[in-house]
């Protein structure tokens, strides 16, 4: 077992967490960020991005990943490839996290960027076009679906905010549910249930996404009720049946909303324990983008540095 000590630990390598150690390095801050299963975060499994600011034309996930990294550790940070297995923040900084490795890792503040992973149905042909047809966010794919026969499967608010987004792009949306009425507010059903671009397939399961190697172009349907199955032409399908945040952790430690986001101080990544800051999706259910997580692993830093500024001061003015 080694143990690494750090000024500023840093859980998760996506857009948030690396920012957050770019921003912390050059502060002087030594980061550590540990990666975790997915070294890059969301961002590497998709391909086309286009809406990352900095970049005319459009850029690979992957890639974009691969720079941010390169960026940070360019400017200081140690990445380590570990997987943090249980923290102790309830006892103040110095704060302990312990990784799978069995490697233990210390930092004066932690920023915590698990993110929230996009929940998937888990049938047949859903990875394989994931991508190439098959996406978890119509804000981030919409825009290639554009003229395009598009699906959202999913009942809830943000299937229903998904296909009424879509219609900014297509004028041939569906929405598919495996009941006959949504849990979406009221609202916004009867925005959907308004807009003539939008269709509602109810007491639908999607048994299979099918497609060849240009991509998906349909999904086998299975009606809840007659059992009866159908095939569905769409170009583009989008899943929009939740997220799960990566919050399991810090369960009796930090608080959490009804569905496992961290709570935060309103416009802060501040959390309730001094010196310990979320930032990225784990405390975002609402924008769920790279360029939103950057930006609160940007404020992340920033209230790092000015938190251990105290910290030191506080500590050299006991010395004297
Ligand atoms: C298919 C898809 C396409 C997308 N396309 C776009 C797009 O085009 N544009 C856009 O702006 N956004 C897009 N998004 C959304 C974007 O990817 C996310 O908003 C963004 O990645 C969130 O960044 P994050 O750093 O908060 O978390 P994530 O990117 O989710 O990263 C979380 C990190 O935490 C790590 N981690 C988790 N648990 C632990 C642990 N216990 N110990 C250590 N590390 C841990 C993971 O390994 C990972 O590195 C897309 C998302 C998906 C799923």
């Amino acid at each position: 077992m080694t143990t690494h000590t750090t000024r500023m630990l840093i859980i998760g390598s996506g857009p948030a967490g690396l920012s957050a150690a770019i921003y912390g390095a050059r502060a002087g801050m030594k980061p550590i960020v540990v990666q975790g299963l997915q070294p890059g975060g969301q961002l590497t499994i998709t391909t086309d991005v286009e809406n990352y600011p900095g970049f005319r034309d459009v850029v690979q996930g992957p890639w974009l990943m691969q720079e941010m990294q390169a960026q940070a550790e360019h400017v200081g940070t140690r990445m380590m490839w570990d997987m943090i297995s249980s923290v102790d923040l309830v006892n103040g900084s110095p704060f302990k996290a312990i990784g799978d490795s069995g490697d233990e890792y210390i930092g004066d503040v932690v920023v915590i960027a698990t993110g929230a992973q996009a929940k998937w149905l888990g049938v047949a042909g859903e990875q394989t076009f994931s991508g190439k047809g098959v996406s978890a966010c119509a804000t981030c794919d919409g825009f290639f679906y554009r003229g395009k026969k598009v699906v959202v499967i999913g009942g809830g608010n943000t299937a229903v905010e998904e296909a009424l987004y879509l219609t900014n792009h297509s004028d041939d949306v569906t929405l598919i549910h495996r009941r006959e009425e949504l849990r979406s507010e009221k609202i916004l059903q009867e925005r959907l249930f308004a807009d003539p671009r939008i269709n509602v397939l109810w007491n639908k399961t999607v048994d299979e996404f099918l497609g060849d190697e240009k991509g998906l172009n349909a999904l086998r349907l299975r009606d809840t009720i007659s059992g009866e199955i159908q095939d569905f032409a769409t170009e583009g399908a989008f899943v929009a049946i939740g997220h799960a945040p990566a919050t399991e952790l810090f369960k009796g430690q930090l608080e959490m909303d009804e569905s496992g986001y961290l709570v935060v101080e309103p416009g802060t990544p501040k959390t309730a324990i001094p010196g310990v800051f979320a930032c990225g999706d784990v405390m975002d259910h609402t924008y769920r983008q790279a360029v939103t997580a950057a930006g609160t692993g940007c404020m992340a830093a920033l209230d790092a540095e000015r938190f251990l500024g105290t910290l030191d001061f506080a500590k050299d003015a006991v010395q004297a």
